[in-house]
This record gives structure tokens, C-alpha cells and sequence, in this order.
């Protein structure tokens, strides 16, 4: 069975879509540890990030340095923080984190709530800085 992410890839599933090419996909994480927390994924379904096969692998992180340069251009923040995790959903991807300090990388935390149409207007806000890079 196809993974959750696949379906949000194929439109099955709806996402606040970020960024896309034709192999890989960026999208607002559902539960974030801070607005504009971005999942960046292949298309391709592999589970573990390892297990990627080279270009995948060098092309994924290509393309999420290109996301979190639109994150840091519009998200007030540090630095983005990255982290692979993998726990929840058998499916690579990246998180990418706007962090003000340590402890905003910490999965334990709460993770903060935000209407429909804040997560519309981030994935807007990240998707027009995407497209300028
Ligand atoms: P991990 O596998 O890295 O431990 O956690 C999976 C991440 O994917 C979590 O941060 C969770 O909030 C996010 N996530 C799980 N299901 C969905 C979904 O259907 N849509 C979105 N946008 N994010 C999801």
C-alpha cells in the first residue's frame, strides 16, 4: 500500500504543497514545532533515508537547501534547523525547522496549533520565495 506521503504526493491526500520537481515534494508538516516547519521529501518511496540511492540522495538534500533558503527569507528566525527522524511514517523525509534557539528542535515539545488559513498563507509566503530562488 502506497505510504501517506505518496498519497499526499499523487493528490490523494491534501497538503499545504511548498515546493515540487519532478522527484521531489515539500509540504507544511501537519503537527509543527514552529510555523513553517517544512516535511521535504522524494517521490520516490523509500523508507529509510540511507537506503536512498545516490543521485536520490545528493538531489534531496539539493532541493532542501533550496527550501530552507525561502524559509529563512520569510520566516523571522536563526537558522533552519534539519532533522530525520522517520518514526511515524515509513516514507524519507526531511524536517526543516525555522529555530530561534536549541530547544526548538526538540520533538517532545508541544507542537503549536494553527488554523487552516495560517498554514495556507506559510505555505503561500515559502512557496513564492521557493519560486524566486
Ligand atoms: P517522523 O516519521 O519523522 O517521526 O514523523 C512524521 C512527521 O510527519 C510528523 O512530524 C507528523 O506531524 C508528520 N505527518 C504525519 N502525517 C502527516 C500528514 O498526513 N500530513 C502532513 N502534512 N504531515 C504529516
Amino acid at each position: 500500500m502506497a505510504s501517506i506521503f505518496t498519497r499526499i504526493v499523487n493528490g490523494e491526500i491534501p497538503s499545504y504543497k511548498v515546493a515540487e520537481d519532478d522527484r521531489f515534494y515539500a509540504f507544511l508538516d501537519i503537527n509543527p514545532l514552529a510555523e513553517g516547519h517544512t516535511l521535504v521529501i522524494p517521490k520516490v518511496e523509500v523508507d529509510y533515508i540511507f537506503d536512498l540511492d545516490e543521485e536520490t540522495y545528493q538531489g534531496l538534500f539539493a532541493f532542501a537547501r533550496k527550501v530552507a533558503t525561502a524559509q529563512k527569507s520569510v520566516i523571522p528566525c536563526k537558522r533552519i534547523g534539519i532533522a530525520v527522524l522517520g518514526m511515524e511514517v515509513p516514507h524519507t523525509h526531511i524536517h526543516l525547522v525555522p529555530l530561534h534557539s536549541e530547544g526548538d528542535l526538540d520533538f517532545r515539545k508541544e507542537k503549536i496549533s494553527l488554523t487552516p488559513e495560517r498554514f495556507k498563507e506559510i505555505a503561500g509566503l515559502l512557496s513564492n520565495a521557493f519560486n524566486k530562488i
